[in-house]
């Protein structure tokens, strides 16, 4: 364990989620440390994770039955070195400090991926918009964006949408922030398309995971078209990862919700996506319903005594997690890996456990992680800044264009890296060293502050 992380271990011993992120990453850049010893005078790695700022502050609230509630926010402002703040709000009960000085320092190196002009934050607080009144939510973002909005701004910090934080909420805090600060201007991100949200916003993530694979393909002389694909959840970047899939050719055999998965040797077409859209946005359905409709297809109920996923079990050329953190365990990498598997590309925020991506990067398949794939979300989060300070509306086509070309960038930066570290196709070591080079040579630059 190296010291920086014994001595966060010991300042701030219940920072779990802290330590491992940290870990994490400077178990991959340690190369780049060996190659600049320099680097440890100006003692970069422990100025990195102390967050320049985190704020945590009271948000009462009354709920409808004239209760007063207390909920607390929080606001990790990591590093502002290549520019403004940027990282999305979470609203759910588990968050703590922890929580966010983790997904703070995480964001720092994916932000700084995109090559955009964005520093790394995150943010939120332990407030449940599940089961609240739109009234009770608005009151709360009120409040919530009420102490927020001291410490946010265009040019300072321009925190986004999130889990829990949707487009409903953000209009109650974009209307809130724009109320006290008597300015529309360009603090959040994830706003809707009348009032100065971008185009594609909805789809970057998924359609950025894929342009992503196609460029990761590509290195072995392969393309989408043709391929099967197995693809878990049914939100936001399963739709529209499965979406850019049929637009390229591909074949998506199977999505996934709580309950269980759908498995359709048919292929997932257009028309399908469309009636699974339908079911999980607007009757806020079960995927198992798929199965009534197109009977010629499979559910397959989620069993957790099982050791293993059975929807990795498929034969397939790709698979794509785009569920939730942690859902392919060292059982489910092997299987896929057994099945020959080409391509684990990933759009969920850390799907796979530390035993997984150990056993993919010890196989031969291209193994392309979170911190590289799924910044498309934020890149065009960072376009919308763009726009609104230029008083644009960009096209969807034009949107769309930037988000291939900054995920191709994304990927050559990863391949380049991972080559000039000595280990070419290692799609981890890439993302993390090139980011965390990118981040510290501007630190490098700007000097002791
Ligand atoms: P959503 O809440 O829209 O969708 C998540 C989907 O996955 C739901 O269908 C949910 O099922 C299903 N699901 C959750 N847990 C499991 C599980 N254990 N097994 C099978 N299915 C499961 O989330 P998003 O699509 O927005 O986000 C998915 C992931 O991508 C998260 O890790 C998120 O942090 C990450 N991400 C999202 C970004 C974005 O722009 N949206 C940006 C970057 C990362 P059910 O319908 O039953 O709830």
């Amino acid at each position: 364990m190296t010291d920086v992380v014994k001595r966060l271990k010991h300042s701030d011993p219940h920072e779990k989620e802290f330590h491992q992120a940290v870990a994490e990453i400077v178990s991959w850049v340690k190369p780049v440390l060996d190659r600049r010893p320099d680097f440890a005078q100006q003692a970069l790695l422990e100025r990195l994770v102390e967050p320049e700022r985190s704020v945590v502050f009271r948000v009462p609230w009354m709920d409808d039955s004239g209760q007063v509630q207390v909920n607390r926010g929080y606001r990790v402002e990591m590093n502002s070195v290549l520019g403004p703040y940027k990282g999305g709000l979470r609203f759910h009960p588990s968050v703590s400090l922890s929580t966010f000085k983790a997904l703070a320092f995480e964001q720092i190196f994916k932000n700084a991926l995109t090559m955009l002009p964005i520093g790394g934050a995150r943010g939120g607080s332990d407030f449940e918009p599940k089961g609240k009144s739109d009234n009770e939510v608005m009151r709360f973002c009120q409040s919530f964006m009420a102490e927020l909005a001291h410490h946010i701004g265009p040019d300072i910090d321009v925190p986004g949408g999130g889990m829990g934080v949707g487009l409903r909420e953000i209009g109650y805090l974009f209307g809130a922030y724009r109320k006290q600060s008597r300015e529309h201007s360009a603090v959040i991100t994830g706003k809707g398309l009348d009032w100065g949200g971008s185009q594609i916003r909805l789809q970057s993530t998924g359609y950025g995971v894929v342009y992503f694979a196609a460029e990761a393909l590509s290195t072995r002389n392969r393309a989408l078209e043709g391929q099967r694909c197995l693809v878990s959840g049914a939100g936001n970047v399963a739709q529209h990862t499965v979406e850019k899939i049929i637009a390229l050719g591909g074949k998506v055999l199977t999505m996934s919700d709580t309950s269980g998965f759908i498995f359709d040797e048919e292929g997932i077409d257009a028309g399908k996506l469309a009636f699974i859209k339908r079911l999980k946005n607007m009757k806020r359905g079960r995927i198992r319903e798929y199965v009534d409709k197109y009977s010629e297809t499979q559910y397959v109920e989620a069993d957790h005594s099982l050791d293993h996923n059975p929807l990795w079990n498929h034969k397939a050329d790709c698979a794509f997690p785009c569920a939730a953190e942690n859902e392919i365990n060292a059982r489910d990498a092997t299987n896929l890996v057994n099945s020959g598997v080409k391509l684990v590309c990933e759009g969920a925020d850390l799907p796979s456990t530390p035993e997984a991506i150990d056993i993919f990067l010890d196989s031969d398949i291209l193994y392309a992680p979170c911190t590289a794939t799924n910044a498309g979300g934020v890149a065009i989060a960072s376009l919308e800044m763009s726009q609104n300070r230029m008083l644009l509306n960009w096209s969807a086509q034009e949107v769309d264009t930037r988000l291939k070309t900054v995920m191709k960038n994304i990927h050559h930066q990863c391949l380049d890296t991972a080559a000039d570290y000595g280990q070419p196709g290692n799609y981890v070591m890439g993302a993390n060293i090139a980011g965390f080079t990118r981040v510290v040579n501007a630190m490098w630059d700007q000097g002791l502050i």
